[in-house]
């Protein structure tokens, strides 16, 4: 049994194995331990963006078309309205049932040589180790990637955090063939729905609100259009439940201990960045476990939180809003440019500063329109 290795990492959702990826590309002996059993399933929208698909390349992860669904675009709709646009340079994304994204990603950190323990709960942690059930490994490097709750966060004291916009999601599959080649959402006046195409007979359907007792088969009522596709639809998974919400960190590290993904701070569910997010800070905290500083791991982590933040906040203005949702579909369909330059923010591809013109553009049409 090794009871020592260079990097450990305590969890290994998708965060967790990016980061350990990612550092056993750049030379490292790694260890990862997870609580729970591969391939590990989570609410969650199962939509990578296209730079979602980018950052999993560079960790030397494709997913192939038959795991997968492509869609090239985003829609909204509301109160019988709908806008949409591709993604810029006729890029994709996909949806992936998150047990295979889990299972493709834990299949090539083996491959990699990187030494995983399953169902191995991590108790604690000290400036040289990590604590196991009966057992101590040492190590240079501890990351912490286990989740919002993190208690690697508390164990290293990194706690201080603020939460905004705390809401209630809930995820479940239908048996229907995806009817567009669009990620949909669905503004409505109790919450958001959004659909993501997971397989060529799958969707994955997410309801986000802030009432914890509204689920999908009430919430779907108050969504007519829906309704009539997925009412009669076999369901394919049981309905999960989870928390989002907006979290900051005032640090993500401290001495050799070093967060990554949920753990690290969290963008509401409806941006769909989590994961996208989380693979880019693994391969920037790998460089910067390389160079032996962290402080620039501070400093590129903020960064790489800007703009799902912004994303975040844009989009929650229109949470629970029904006038100025159909305002702002009003004024996309009659400016579809203004939609199309968001989702060019959203996926990476122009700056926030670029987008301000658009933005008085935006507040211009909603006062006019
Ligand atoms: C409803 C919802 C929809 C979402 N939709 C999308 C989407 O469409 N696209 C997208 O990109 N992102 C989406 N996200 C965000 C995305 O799911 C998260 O950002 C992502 O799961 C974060 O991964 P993680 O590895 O940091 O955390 P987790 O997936 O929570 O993994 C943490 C792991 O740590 C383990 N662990 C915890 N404590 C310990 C311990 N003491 N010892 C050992 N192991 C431990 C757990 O077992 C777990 O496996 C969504 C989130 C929600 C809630």
């Amino acid at each position: 049994m090794v009871n020592s290795t260079d990097v450990f990492v305590i969890g290994g959702g998708p965060a967790g194995l990016a980061a350990a990826i990612a550092a056993r590309q750049q030379g490292f002996r790694v260890m990862v331990a997870d609580g729970a059993e591969v391939p590990i399933d989570k609410p969650c929208g199962e939509g990578l963006m296209p730079d979602g698909i980018v950052a999993l390349e560079k960790l030397g992860i494709a997913v192939e078309a038959e795991d997968s669904y492509p869609f090239h675009g985003i829609r909204f709709l509301s109160s019988g309205l709908a806008v949409d646009a591709p993604f810029p340079g006729g890029a994709s994304g996909v949806g992936v049932r998150r047990t295979v994204l889990h299972r493709i990603m834990a299949n090539h950190a083996s491959n990699l040589g990187i030494d995983l323990l399953w169902r191995t709960a991590v108790t604690g942690i000290s400036a040289d180790g990590v604590h196991l059930s009966g057992r101590k490994v040492s190590a240079r490097w501890i990351i912490g990637a286990d989740g919002g709750n993190s208690r690697v966060r508390r164990w290293a004291k990194l706690d201080a955090l603020r939460k905004q916009d705390r809401r209630y999601a809930f995820r479940q599959h239908y048996c229907v063939a995806p009817w567009t080649d669009r990620m949909e959402l669905h503004w409505g006046e109790r919450g958001e729905i959004y659909v993501t195409p997971v397989s060529e007979e799958q969707v994955c359907v997410v309801l986000i609100s802030r009432n914890p007792k509204l689920r999908l088969q009430e919430a779907l009522q108050q969504f007519p259009e829906l309704q009539a596709r997925l009412g009669a639809a076999e369901v394919a998974s049981a309905e999960k439940g989870a928390l989002t919400d907006t979290c900051k960190l005032r640090r993500v590290s401290r001495g050799n201990v070093a967060l990554i993904g949920d753990a690290s701070g969290t963008v509401d569910a409806i941006t769909g960045e989590g994961l996208c997010l989380s693979f880019s800070q693994a391969m920037v905290l790998a460089d910067c476990l390389r160079a032996g500083d962290l402080t620039r791991y501070e400093r590129e982590h903020r960064r790489l939180a800007l703009r799902p933040l912004l994303m975040a906040r844009l989009m929650l203005t229109l949470d629970g809003r029904p006038r100025l949702q159909r305002r702002t579909l009003q004024v996309f369909r009659k400016r579809p440019e203004v939609f199309r330059r968001l989702l060019e923010l959203h996926v990476g591809i122009l700056s926030p500063l670029h987008l301000a013109l658009d933005g008085l553009t935006l507040g211009w049409g909603l006062l006019t329109v």
